[in-house]
């Protein structure tokens, strides 16, 4: 068997995505939610999850989940759809809507699973550079979907690695001239205090992302879809039916329940980037960028995989991404509790450029 002979060639020639499997102490490089459930929640939702007839297949659908989103987000029920985690999602998207060209255009630097998804999935991929202030560069954007007609755009805001928000404006310049459908991606959401949800009620190619995955819940795989029900008919067809299992399915209903639970964690996740963002600034050879998210985006003025070798003997493990296209030597760092964002700045202060060089 030649197995480069019966995989579609765009499959076998990429790498896929490597997902961190290192065990570290202290963990900074996959953007979770540095707090657990603590006793007597977990206590809780342990007895949900014992009630479970695991002999039966989960609910189709989701159909309670369903309802319960739709009023937490704010939408109508058939305009909500669920995912095994949003990455199912843009998966669900890249098989659906193709366009006549399969295309999928994406602003670079952005969360890679776009283009890998895209990829497995047949389609071509666009990439557009982000301006030098990492927003979108909205003239070379729809010089783009001009030529090369795109059914989908991948917008993160806020953006992964990078952190900031897109500007309004620009977000809405883009989706009044594609064509095609503009997917925001508000995965960090909850962390920059805003959300352009309200769109929804003014463009009909708009669709929303939102997960559990980064507020606390990443282990359950949950992330939703919000936008018009047409369009959720549709790539309700191409979803599996038992895609959230059960066990998930009491988890997401936890999570609204003890959903201010979850809320406190998250302002104090705020306070702490702030408080990390000043502890980053300090350090002279770090380039730090202010942050919407729940982690921040800095460069080094030296090699950054020695820095990512030193943070990992060191017991610290942070998202090394030396080889972006806009500027070398950048990283990205989940923000943690109190005690690890002070033993990652002490840990990067013990690092000098020298050793580095
Ligand atoms: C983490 C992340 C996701 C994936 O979320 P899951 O729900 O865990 O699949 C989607 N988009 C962005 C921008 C992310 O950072």
């Amino acid at each position: 068997m030649k197995i480069q002979e019966l995989v579609a060639k765009n499959i076998f020639k990429q790498s896929g995505y490597i997902a961190s499997e290192k065990t570290c102490i202290i963990k900074m490089d996959a953007n979770e939610n540095p707090f657990t459930i603590q006793e007597p929640l977990k206590k809780v939702l342990r007895k949900k999850m014992l009630e479970v007839d695991l002999n039966r297949y989960p609910a189709a659908g989701s159909p309670d989940l369903r309802k319960r989103y739709a009023k937490y987000f704010g939408v109508k029920e058939n305009m909500i759809m669920l995912g095994n985690g949003s990455d199912e999602l843009i998966q669900i998207l890249c098989m659906t809507l193709k366009g006549r060209i399969k295309g999928v255009l994406v602003p670079v630097p952005t969360f890679s699973m776009y283009k890998i998804i895209a990829v497995n999935t047949g389609n071509r991929v666009v990439e557009v550079p982000l301006d030098k202030k990492f927003d979108l560069d909205v003239k070379a954007v729809t010089d783009r979907i001009k030529n090369d007609f795109p059914a989908l755009i991948f917008l993160s805001s806020p953006n992964s690695p990078t952190g900031n928000l897109f500007s309004r404006a620009k977000i809405e310049i883009i989706i009044k001239k594609t064509p095609g459908v503009v997917v925001i991606d508000e995965a960090y959401g909850t962390f920059s205090g805003q959300s352009l949800i309200s769109l929804l009620k003014r463009y009909d190619n708009v669709i929303f992302l939102k997960t559990l995955s980064k507020l606390g819940m990443a282990s359950i795989r949950i992330g939703f879809l919000i936008g018009n029900p047409n369009i959720i008919a549709q790539l309700d067809k191409v979803r599996l039916p038992y895609n959230i299992n059960s066990l998930s399915q009491i988890a997401a209903g936890f999570f609204l329940d003890y959903e201010e639970e979850f809320s406190k964690q998250i302002k104090e996740i705020i306070q702490r980037r702030e408080e990390l963002y000043t502890g980053l600034k300090q350090i002279k050879w770090i380039k730090t960028y202010s942050s919407r998210a729940n982690f921040i985006f800095f460069s080094c003025a030296f090699d950054s995989n020695h820095i990512y070798s030193r943070l990992l003997a060191k017991g610290i493990a942070v998202k090394n991404l030396s080889i972006l296209p806009l500027i070398p030597n950048c990283m990205r760092i989940t923000v943690g509790t109190k005690k690890e964002n002070e033993a990652l700045i002490k840990a990067l202060k013990s690092i000098t450029p020298k050793q580095g060089a």
